[in-house]
């Protein structure tokens, strides 16, 4: 197992844990091969309209994205697609559009395929104990969870009114413990981002297993049945 961070546990303590909320990008589906059918298509698009105006704009926006969840200000729903379309010389509608079709809409029919091992029985194993499951996203939430065919019982994004704010800015998680009436000592988040998840919930007290593809110094889990999990699924499966 990888060595343990400032803001990650390796041992989950399950017997506390009543609410699991999850990331969802990169955390319930792998997000490499996503990105690399995204690329593709991208590529096509591009040959097609003989312009890279599409790629930049969305290369652009991302970085916008990276920065504002450094710099947190007080309108970054507005402010990403102003900042994105100053840095591209166009509209700020022809950002919204963009990312609406490249990144919200595009990749749902991708998601399946890529959707995480064992994500499936870990959701059951949750439910079967008793435990609730919710989403936490920096980006809308309800259209790729039924792409992925999951059901959480709770859902927030940092669009959504009240929010605002992008991790690790925690306001998000508080908002859906508030929902949920769960504390956070009750609580477990699960994400693919030391530097985002981890760092949210930490914010609040929360602790967190990070899932990383490639292992390394920071991984704490693979895959939904490696050992943080193992308790759980038995409890479920073969009490
Ligand atoms: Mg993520």
């Amino acid at each position: 197992m990888a060595s343990k961070g400032a803001e990650t546990v390796t041992d989950v303590a399950w017997s506390k844990v009543r609410l699991v909320v999850f990331d969802l990008d990169g955390t319930l589906y792998d997000q490499p091969p996503l990105r690399r059918a995204m690329a593709l298509e991208l590529v096509k698009h591009s040959l097609l309209r003989r312009s890279l105006r599409t790629v930049e704009t969305l290369r652009a926006y991302r970085r916008v994205r990276e920065l504002l969840g450094r710099v947190q200000g007080d309108d970054f729903t507005n402010e990403q697609f102003r900042l994105t379309a100053r840095r591209c010389g166009c509209s700020e509608g022809e950002v919204r559009a963009l990312v609406e079709e490249w990144i919200e809409r595009r990749p749902l029919a991708h998601l399946p395929r890529y959707k995480a091992r064992g994500i499936d029985s870990l959701f059951s194993a949750l439910r079967a104990t008793g435990r609730r499951i919710a989403v936490w996203s920096d980006y809308p939430v309800i259209d790729k969870l039924a792409a992925l065919g999951l059901k959480a019982d709770h859902v927030i994004w940092s669009g959504d009114q009240g929010v605002g704010r992008l991790k690790p800015d925690p306001t998000g998680l508080l908002a859906l413990l508030e929902e949920a009436g769960i504390t956070a000592e009750e609580t477990l988040v699960i994400g693919d981002r030391m530097d985002r998840d981890a760092a949210g919930a930490a914010a609040i007290g929360v602790p967190a297993l990070i899932r990383s593809a490639h292992g390394g110094g920071k991984a704490i889990f693979r895959r939904f049945d490696d050992p943080p999990f193992a308790p759980i699924l038995a409890e479920a499966f073969h009490a």
